[in-house]
Parts: structure tokens; sequence; C-alpha cells
């Protein structure tokens, strides 16, 4: 039996309907790759999560990463979400989005000259330096440009997410935020709480993605508020905590994001301290409300194996090769009940093209369509155009209704954007 992605879909191969839409149908209509989303799905997650935090001050704000689409960013917008993002692009999104600009956190280890100046400009309620070099160039572009910003220190605690290695930010062998081994922190929210043209707006903490155990979440919050008292009792202002994102999925059971036990952990850490909380979930909001649905081209029987050759590839979705991601896939046609083990691979010319390797699946054919499920975060938004593919289209339904919300390029689209001096 095919697993239910989101809560209005059919569970039976040969039925998968999402909001009541046949998948099959959608996938003729617009063809393959296509990516498509569960709208409502998406507000659902969002209010709980939401909900499962709403015994203490706080805001969430939707990690514009984990997918940046324009339709998705405003249904968000509409029902008062922030927005947490890493670059100048994400937050002209963000703000195109009727994100208020005091709702939008601004983080990431490399922001530029220019990308600071956009978030000063539009006076953005955060952000979140992480390190000393970006602290002291913030401090001069505010002055130089007379302008006053909002900081937020993010910090680095040491802390093993149990996550996967490339997705893992909380250790101090990473790139991310400052140490608080060294002194460098308290000195650096002197530094930041000093300063005529900044405002210290708190504490960040983000350890990684994809946590799907909630002791370390419990290691670092307890070490983040620690620091934050520790800095409160030395007489500085330390308005907000920004706890990052990083809750996990179910990529196997496919099971709806719980939080309840996550904001359980919230209020037992932090009631009655005094700290307004931010919170930045990226996957846990959008990664089960989108699948990714593919047209078989071939069945190729190898020597050793059965690969299944399906139109969407590493460029539609990088995840099972970037991080031997696994997602459910399933076939939307109806099949006898035998099955077989064979790898779903696509058309690009690497061996690393690969949705999924060493999976059973039912006897499937040329021209059945696949449903990759719970790509609705860290999928559409890694897309490339490599082999000069054009991205998968991306529709979005909600309410009823089906919105084409990313239009597929041609190949004619992508040639033409480069200029050619020969
Ligand atoms: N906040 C920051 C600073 C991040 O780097 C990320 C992603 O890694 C997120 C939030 C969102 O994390 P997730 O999608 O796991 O909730």
């Amino acid at each position: 039996m095919a697993p239910s992605n989101t809560h209005n879909s059919d569970q039976k191969p040969g039925h998968g309907f999402i909001q009541g839409h046949s998948l099959i149908e959608l996938a003729k209509i617009h063809k393959t790759p296509l990516y498509v989303y569960d709208g409502n799905q998406i507000l659902t997650n969002f209010s709980a999560f939401e909900q499962a935090v709403s015994l203490l001050d706080s805001k969430v704000h939707f990690a514009v990463k984990a997918n940046s689409s324009m339709a998705i960013l405003s249904l968000l917008s509409k029902v008062g979400a922030g927005a947490d993002v890493v670059s100048g692009g994400e937050l002209e999104r963000a703000i195109k989005a009727n994100i208020p600009a005091q709702d939008i956190i601004f983080s990431g280890v490399g922001k530029t000259e220019d990308e600071l100046l956009l978030a000063m400009r539009y006076n953005i309620g955060q952000i979140n330096i992480e390190s000393g070099p970006e602290l002291d160039k913030i401090a001069e572009l505010a002055s130089m440009h007379n302008l006053t910003c909002s900081v937020a220190l993010r910090v680095n605690v040491d802390v093993d997410p149990g996550s996967h290695e490339k997705i893992s930010t909380g250790q101090n062998n990473t790139k991310f935020g400052v140490s608080l081994a060294d002194g460098k922190a308290e000195e650096y929210y002197q530094k930041i709480a000093s300063h005529p043209h900044l405002r210290a707006a708190g504490l960040a903490v983000h350890i990684g993605s994809q946590l799907t155990n909630l002791a370390p979440f419990e290691k670092a919050y307890i070490a983040l508020l620690e620091f934050a008292d520790h800095l409160r009792a030395n007489g500085y202002d330390v308005p907000c905590l920004d706890l990052g994102g990083g809750f996990g999925i179910d990529y196997e059971n496919l099971k709806q994001p719980d939080f309840t036990e996550y904001g359980m952990l919230i209020n037992r850490i932090f009631q009655n301290k005094g700290y307004r909380l931010g919170f930045e979930p990226g996957r846990s909001i959008v990664g089960n409300c989108g699948m990714l649905i593919t047209q078989v081209i071939y069945v190729k029987q190898g020597t050793d194996k059965r690969f299944i050759i399906v139109d969407a590839a590493m460029n539609d979705l990088i995840r099972p090769t970037l991080y031997e991601a696994f997602h459910q896939i399933v076939c939307l046609n109806e099949h006898e009940s035998e099955t077989g083990i064979a790898d779903i691979v696509g058309p690009i010319c690497e061996t690393g093209d690969y949705l999924a390797r060493g999976r059973e699946m039912p006897l499937v054919l040329a021209e059945d369509f696949l449903a990759v499920y719970s790509v609705g975060a860290y999928g559409a938004v890694m897309m490339s155009n490599y082999n000069t593919r054009p991205e998968a289209a991306e529709i979005l339904c909600y309410n009823e209704n089906v919105h084409l919300i990313r239009p597929r390029r041609t190949i004619t689209d992508l040639i033409e954007m480069e200029k050619n001096p020969f």
C-alpha cells in the first residue's frame, strides 16, 4: 500500500490525490517532472507549530531556505508568519511576499556589504551576526550610513545534533556562530550593546536540520539560556532568544509532524525566564507538503539489477545524491502485487544521479507515474540546470484550486539567458 503524504491523500496506488486532485491528471496536464504542494497542509503545520510554542511570548519565522516559492511565502505571510532569510535574494522574496520587515531575521556566516545594507535599509527585525569581522562590518556600515539596526549574536554551543554531517551546524568545528568557549561571545555582545548604531536584540542558536531527537535541542537551549542569564546578570539587555529551526520530519513512515513534546520542552526550559522567543522552522512546515511526480522513461534490466529510469533527476531533487536522503517513492498506476528490487535513476550522466537505490517497487512500466514523497523542503529550492535540463514546474493545490506557481522554462529560455560573444 502506498503511504500517505498528507491527510488528504488517498493511500491506494492508482488513486493518489492531493486536495481532491488526481496526481496522474495533474501530471498529464502540467507534464513531468512536477512538484505538487498541498497549501492547506502547509498552513496546518504552521499553525500546529505556532500552537505548540504559544504559551510563551513567541514569534515563528519560516526558514525561507527550505522553500522560497513566492506563492508559499505569500500564503504563510497571510497567516502572520515571519521569515528567516539567509541571502539578499531571500530577503527580497520575503519583503515581496508582504512579510513585515520587522518580522524578518537575517542569518548566515557570509553576508556581504550589499546584503547588510539592504537589510538595514529595510530596517528588518534582526540581523544575526556570526563572527567578529561581521560585527565590525555591520558597525562600520551603520555608522557610515547613519543607520541603526537590531543585532543578535548567534552562538555556537558545541552540541552534536545527531543529524547528517552536512546539515549539522552546532559544533565548534563548523563555520557557524561564535563559540561560547573562549569569552569572545561576551566581548562581542558588549560591543553590540555599547555601539550607538546597534541595538542588542539578544542571542540566537541553530544546531542543525532534521533533528529527530529532542535531547540535542534541550542541551543547546540550556547552554543558550545560561549564557543569556549570565549576560543579564552582568547588566546587558537580552530581550530575545532565537531558537532556530531543525525539527525533523518522518521521511520513512510519513507521520505528520507533532510539535507537542517540543513545545513542552520549550515551556519547561523558558517559562518565567522573561525572554521573547523566536523560532525558525523550515522543513517541519513544508517538508511533508510536497511531492515530485515523475514519469518512467524506460525500465532497463542490467546484469546485476533493474533500473527504473525516470524523467526527474538530481537536478530536480538533489537530496538523495547529496545527503543519501531517503524519500518514499510509489507508483501511481495500478499493478499486480508482485514486486522487485530496483534503483530509481534519472537521465543525468552521473552514477550519483538517483532518487532511490535498492528499492522494492511494483513491476512498473514505461510511462507509469511515480510520486516521490516529502520533497516540500530543500527540494525545488536546490534545483539546477545541470545537463541543460529546465527545472521541474511547480504547482500548489489550495482550497481545491490548482495554481501553477512556477511554469517550466524552455531550453530556449535557458540558452537565451546567456551572452555569447562569438
Ligand atoms: N535557521 C537557520 C539559521 C538555518 O541554517 C536553518 C537550516 O539549516 C533553519 C533555520 C531551518 O532549519 P529546518 O529546515 O531544519 O527547520
